[in-house]
């Protein structure tokens, strides 16, 4: 049997990997412990110093020693309980897991007591326990992480990378906890600061930075077919980030990773988004808590749902229902001035927390400039809203690939082969998806493929041929087509070639997919054609029926608009 010591240090090793794992465990402690205001002080990246004060309800004189005992929790306490946890903890292994690796104190004081309690513990020996005065709550100081286990310490990133991770925490426990106020030092200087009380609109303005003004949508989702309500926040498709570091998922709000949610999210915004771009989201799902289980591994940032597959589906309809609004509640966008979270800076708090003061100053520098300045709102805008395009008066072409028009104040900008190549994909799914068989080749074509791929590809022969395409093996690296979908053109099979990849034909319902949009892609018109007039009219009169002529099928966006009062700037005339 391991020495205490031991066991602590393994149960360390699993949930404290770095500094920011220390503040999360102390924040949920703060949070459990009914706080509303929380100061977060650190040093160094968290490696000297991490401090976490709170005016929560204090420990007991009996607790404060047997809370650094391992398990030892005032959490749970029957084996039910643990199918039914409301608290941030219930592994009781917070404490002793970072006093084993660090030095720590705490000062703790229930709110009616006259005199609270001093304890210091360094890797995890009992130092000092005595009365002290101190005021009501807790304050948890920890010291030197990892002093004692050098071959740790050698992993920490540099000062800056661990901060980053720090905000990263706290941000995640703000959106979970928007009314409570949080604070942020970092060597002696405030770097975030909430509102004594934040919606969760605030806070999310303040994780997603000044850019998501006037662009989150709002979920508050009751899912029909089973126990689960979703609430929060989504961006509008045209603010989007190279990758998911602003996509935040909350189950009964406590923050946790998902490849099922972060699956649901990309497929609620499909063909809204490029590839490989993610919106800026944040989404609680409040669920009965024996509908889940976080008890999955010791970080409690994994769950298991009971019921993945209805999880999945309420999610992905909270998102379309929420996106497919967007653009049809919106006819002239609102532009509800709000008073901006106190401290949120510029750009997204993440990249502004930690910078110095320097970038205080840009503003004042174009303002003393003496040119007009070129105001940077100067920019078109993804039009993602529903506009009467029929009605726009249609000024031209430009460079035979874009249609210029104006609709009320603005001036369009379409690409047209997106936008035909939207209206050609939407027909074609209509037709298509619901049916429609399959149509022999007049001429059977044989086609060579890298062997893998033509093994693939006879694998899944009985999927493609639901999906219309018939083959066969034609011996060596050949495949013989014998039939194909009856809305593909006989002159058009080798467009299909281009997708007769393994990826594509794993899903028979994504290869049929993919079949429509090469087909669309392939009949629209191109960048550089010619159009008459009537065309175009037929352009915009196609795009106003559809539901989503907003993006092309490979997420590109079709439409950008810019308002007349821009261009006024733009000449200085205001
Ligand atoms: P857990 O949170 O899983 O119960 P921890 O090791 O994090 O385990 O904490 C052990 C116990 O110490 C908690 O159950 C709680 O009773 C007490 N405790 C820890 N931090 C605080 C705090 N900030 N305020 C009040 N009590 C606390
Ligand atoms: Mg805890």
């Amino acid at each position: 049997i391991l020495s205490e010591d031991l066991i602590n240090r393994i149960a360390a090793g699993e949930i404290i990997e770095r500094p920011a794992n220390i503040v999360k465990e102390l924040l949920e402690n703060s949070i459990d412990a009914g706080a509303n205001r929380i100061v977060i002080e650190i040093k160094d990246g968290g490696r000297k110093v991490i401090q976490v004060t709170d005016n929560g309800h204090g420990m007991k004189d009996e607790d404060l020693l047997m809370a650094f005992e391992r398990h030892a929790t005032s959490k749970i306490c029957t084996t039910e309980d643990l199918y039914r946890i409301n608290t941030l903890g219930f592994r009781g292994e917070a404490l002793p897991s970072i006093a084993s690796v660090a030095k720590v104190e705490v000062f703790t004081k229930e709110p009616g007591n006259n005199v609270g309690n001093y304890l210091r513990i360094e890797g995890g020996d009992l130092k000092k326990i005595q009365q002290m005065n101190c005021s009501a709550g807790t304050c948890i100081l920890v010291r030197d992480l990892f002093y004692n286990t050098p071959g740790r310490h050698k992993f920490l990133k540099s000062i800056s990378t661990e901060n980053h991770f720090i905000v990263e925490v706290v941000l995640r426990y703000i959106l979970g906890y928007p009314e409570l106020q949080f604070t942020l030092i970092n060597n002696n200087r405030v770097v975030l600061k909430t509102p004594e009380s934040s919606t969760l609109e605030e806070a999310a303005k303040m994780a997603f930075g000044a850019e998501a003004e006037n662009q989150l949508l709002e979920v508050n989702f009751n899912a029909e077919d089973y126990p689960l309500r979703i609430r929060g926040f989504l961006s509008r498709p045209v603010l989007n980030f190279p990758k998911s570091t602003n996509v935040y998922f909350l189950v009964n709000r406590r923050y946790i990773r998902s490849k099922m949610l972060l699956a649901a999210l990309l497929e609620g915004y499909r063909g809204y988004l490029m590839v490989n771009k993610y919106p800026a989201v944040v989404l609680n799902l409040e669920l009965n808590p024996e509908l889940f289980d976080v008890n999955v591994h010791p970080a409690k940032t994994d769950v298991r749902f009971e019921n993945e597959k209805a999880v999945y589906a309420e999610l992905l309809k909270a998102i379309s229902q929420a996106l497919t609004r967007s653009h049809s509640f919106l006819e002239t966008p609102v532009n509800i001035e709000r008073e901006k979270p106190s401290c949120s800076p510029s750009g997204s708090a993440q990249q502004a927390l930690f910078l110095s003061n320097e970038g205080a100053t840009s503003d004042g520098a174009t303002r003393l400039s003496g040119h007009i300045p070129l105001r940077p709102d100067f920019k078109p805008e993804t039009v993602t809203e529903h506009l009467s395009f029929s009605k726009a008066r249609i000024i031209g072409q430009f460079k035979s690939s874009f249609i210029l028009c104006e609709i009320g104040d603005d001036l369009l900008l379409i690409d047209q082969h997106a936008a035909h190549e939207k209206i050609m994909f939407e027909t074609l799914r209509e037709m298509y998806m619901t049916g429609s068989g399959s149509q022999p080749l007049l001429i059977p074509v044989v086609k060579e493929f890298p062997l893998p791929v033509k093994n693939a590809l006879l694998e899944r022969r009985e999927g493609l041929s639901r999906a219309g395409l018939v083959i066969e093996d034609f011996g060596g690296s050949s495949l013989r087509i014998l039939e194909i979908p009856a809305f593909v053109n006989q002159k058009e099979v080798e467009v299909l070639f281009s997708i007769l990849k393994q990826e594509f034909v794993e899903n028979c319902d994504l290869f049929k997919e993919e079949m429509i949009k090469v087909i669309a892609c392939h009949r629209a018109v191109k960048n550089g054609d010619p159009l008459r007039e009537d065309e175009v009219a037929a352009l915009l009169k196609g795009m106003e029926k559809l539901k989503n002529p907003f993006f092309c099928p490979h997420g590109r966006p079709v439409v950008q608009k810019i308002g007349f009062k821009a261009v006024e700037r733009l000449f200085g005339r205001t």
